[in-house]
Order: C-alpha cells, then sequence, then structure tokens
C-alpha cells in the first residue's frame, strides 16, 4: 500500500510520509513506549538520525543532574549495551579516544577532583534537540514550525555555569534566562514515556515564538527557544526584547563522566 504524502515535520519536504519518534525511541525500554508521541517525516529525516540519537543517549547517560536514579542507571546501562552492540564499534573507538581527566567546577563554585570527561560535540546535541522540539511543537500546535523561525536549544548546566562565570560562554549574555526559566515551569507539564517531560509557554501576541523547557530523568534539563533568527527580530518592530537572545548558538558545557572506568574500552 502506498504511504500518504504529506510535508516533513523536520525538513518541509513534500513526499511520502513515515512516522518518527519524540523524543528518540532510543531513550526508553520497551514497556515504557506505549504512549511515545510520533510525527510525519520524510524517508531521509525517518533514517538518517539514529547515530545523532545514539551520541544523545550517551550525553544523556553521562550527566549527572538527573534525580530520577532508578531511570537513569536504566539509560545508563542502555548507553552501555549500545555502545557494546558490534555495528557500534567506530563509535565507541570514537568516544573511548576522546576520553580524557579534566578537573571541574560545580555551579555552586565546588571544585571536583579530577574525573572522567568526554568533551561534548554540542552540535551533535543541538541537532537532537531540534529534531524533539520541532516533534513537541507539531504535536502542541498541528502545523509543523514555520521555517521563519529557529530552534535555539541551551543546556541548563551551562547558563548555570556562565551565571556563575564559570567557563563562561563568549559574548552570551543569560541574565535573563533564569525568569524566562520559571515562566515556563509555571506551565503545564506534560509527560512522554517515563523518563520524558516537557513545558512550553507561548508568545501572546507571536504565538510562534515560545520558550520551551525539555526534562530528561527529573534533572537535565534544556531551555530552548524558539524565535525568527536576530536579523529578522531586529526589523519587526514591537518585537519583544526578552526573547532576543544575544547568541545564534545554543550552549553546551563540558560533561564529566559520573564514573571512573564506566565507558567500555574497545
Ligand atoms: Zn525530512
Amino acid at each position: 500500500m502506498a504511504r500518504p504524502k504529506g510535508i516533513c515535520t523536520y525538513c518541509g519536504t513534500f513526499g511520502p510520509l513515515h512516522m518518527d519518534h519524540v523524543p528518540p525511541e532510543n531513550l526508553f525500554e520497551r514497556g515504557q513506549k506505549s504512549n511515545l508521541v510520533t510525527v510525519p517525516c520524510c524517508y531521509r529525516c525517518n533514517n538518517t538520525a539514529s547515530k545523532e540519537d545514539q551520541y544523545f543517549l550517551v550525553y544523556l547517560a553521562i550527566c549527572q543532574e538527573a534525580k530520577q536514579k532508578q531511570e537513569h542507571d536504566r539509560l545508563r546501562a542502555k548507553m552501555a549495551r549500545t555502545l557494546k552492540r558490534k555495528e557500534a564499534s567506530e563509535f565507541r573507538k570514537n568516544i573511548t579516544k576522546r576520553v580524557k581527566f579534566v578537573q571541574s567546577v560545580t555551579p555552586a563554585g565546588l571544585i571536583l577532583p579530577p574525573a572522567l570527561s568526554i568533551p561534548v560535540d554540542p552540535r551533535r546535541v543541538v541537532e537532537v534537540l531540534i529534531r524533539i522540539i520541532k516533534g513537541l511543537y507539531f504535536r502542541e500546535i498541528g502545523a509543523r514550525l514555520p521555517g521563519t523561525h529557529c530552534v535555539l536549544p541551551y543546556d541548563e548546566l551551562a547558563i548555570l555555569h556562565a551565571l556563575q562565570n564559570v567557563n563562561p560562554a563568549p559574548g552570551q549574555n543569560f541574565s535573563l534566562f533564569p525568569t524566562l526559566i520559571r515562566e515556563v515551569e509555571n506551565t503545564p507539564r506534560n509527560t512522554i514515556g517515563n523518563i520524558f517531560a516537557y513545558n512550553y509557554a507561548s508568545n501572546t501576541v507571536y504565538g510562534t515564538n515560545s520558550l520551551w523547557l525539555l526534562d530528561f530523568s527529573s534533572g537535565i534539563r534544556f531551555f530552548c527557544i524558539i524565535r525568527p533568527p536576530l536579523s529578522l527580530s531586529r526589523i519587526s518592530p514591537g518585537y519583544p526584547s526578552q526573547y532576543q537572545a544575544r547568541a545564534d548558538q545554543g550552549c553546551f558545557g563540558q560533561r564529566r563522566h559520573p564514573e571512573r572506568g564506566a565507558v567500555p574500552s574497545p
């Protein structure tokens, strides 16, 4: 039977539609998949993202802010299983090669002893977050995010670090972010599977402009802004300045690995 045709939620091309899970299916255990959201997308978007999804799983697994410890341990076990697969050998080598000892500082200014760390490639994490946001936008609004708008994802821990002047990102000003994050926190929380929840707040005048809070394992949070690119917002009079984050790139810090030796050796 021919697939129905339509517009891809992610890239906007017209063609036969496949269904993609939001957030990526690989983050969830089999039993948790019952209420996962699916959105229509093209064959290409549906089939080229699995490496990025694996990378994102590793990224989440090494984060330490998770309050749902049991669920997070399950995620880490899933990461270990994923990395041990034969097909993942290149990926595993790539990650193991980059692991190094670093000394890091908590947002409260505490200097931690050196620990294993994996330098994060923010572009790869950002790519997955943008897909998730586009998928959730489609779920909430019932239409594709218009091409006039962009998605800017920020790692909450990196925001906290920047606010405390620990590894500040050059040229970025996050002073408004805590207020914006509180604003989103006050909206209803939507749960998908048992390790993911999100909130969102739309601008009352410019509905597409919105703030999103993605929460994995209760504590690994990403704050995302949907707005026109700065060039466009500068020329729209009355465009609310609070959404004019200075950076066009999101913000991501370096991640400490939770346990020494937890990365499987090749
Ligand atoms: Zn597509």
